[in-house]
């Protein structure tokens, strides 16, 4: 399926990926095929399965936290993960692996909070830290935790204050995070990041899937995306996940010299040496 797909990163999401038994050798498959690998986790039981992994350039565990201890471990509903998932990532960078980060933003995020948690990451050596606004899925019934696109914006304006920010190694394209501030608009490129589970790949996206179907093929035709996105359909007005928007923001750089230009010259030192190794 990830050959068929044609991408040349798979992110392994769950659930929680780490608890499938043969979790190594899937990884270890994938990254003999070629692929770069990122191993969607909580965290919670990283120190146990590293033994099951070698530290590779084509692999990099990317652990949640929505914030520090007392505001993760609320969100997770359970006391202790917040720092079980920090001896995790403390664990796997001290063995060589590359650790990177995702932390969904919701209403009532608190932005000084944030701040600690990145600080207390950069500092621990972290490779990357995604920033992700979180988004109201049909399926989900607490839909007031959710950001509108003007919440949003608001929102992260506040937390990626550069005088706050400015040695934080955020791994969202920088057009992206200019995206999220209201800087610049991006129409949805959901195409370019398509979603597999065990019912077939979600169509249109990882967000809708209004039906799941046996071809990447049918998520790449033109004709779909014309009723998909921002101004198409109604229920794409508020969302600014970064499948359908980070996305956009590189196609969207690399349309002109410049913009491939500032977009290069923005991105960290790591993470061009894994897209050009
Ligand atoms: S904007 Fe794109 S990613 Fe978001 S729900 Fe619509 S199709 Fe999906």
């Amino acid at each position: 399926m990830a050959r068929e797909s044609g991408a040349p990163v798979v992110s392994v999401t769950g659930g929680e990926p780490l608890i499938h038994p043969r979790i190594g050798e899937i990884i270890e498959r994938l990254i003999e095929e070629g692929f770069y690998i990122y191993l969607c986790t909580n965290g919670l039981l990283l120190r146990e399965k590293l033994k099951n992994f070698e530290p590779s350039k084509r692999l990099a565990f990317t652990v949640h936290l929505d914030g520090t201890e007392e505001i993760h471990d609320e969100v997770t509903n359970r006391e202790g993960t917040y720092e079980e998932a920090f001896a995790g990532i403390e664990e796997a960078i001290e063995r060589g692996f590359r650790v990177t980060t995702n932390t969904t933003i919701f209403e009532g995020s608190d932005p000084q909070d944030l701040h600690r948690l990145f600080r207390r990451l950069t500092d621990v050596g972290v490779e990357g830290i995604m920033l992700a606004p979180g988004y109201s899925y049909e399926s989900v019934e607490e839909k007031e935790q959710f950001l509108d696109r003007k919440r949003s914006r608001e929102v992260f304006r506040e937390i990626l204050d550069p005088q706050k920010t400015k040695d934080f190694p955020f791994y969202n394209s920088p057009i992206f995070l200019d995206f999220l501030r209201g800087k610049r608009e991006l129409q949805c490129t959901a195409w370019a990041a398509p979603t597999y589970t065990v019912r077939g790949w979600r169509k249109p996206c990882y967000v809708l899937a209004d039906e799941h179907v046996s071809s990447a093929e049918e998520l790449m035709e033109a004709s779909l995306w014309d009723e998909y996105g921002v101004g198409n359909d109604p229920r794409c007005g508020s969302c600014m996940v970064h499948s359908g928007f980070d996305t956009a923001s590189i196609i969207d750089s690399l349309r002109t010299p410049s913009g491939a230009v500032d977009l290069f010259k923005s991105a960290m030192p790591e993470k061009i040496s894994t897209l050009l190794s």
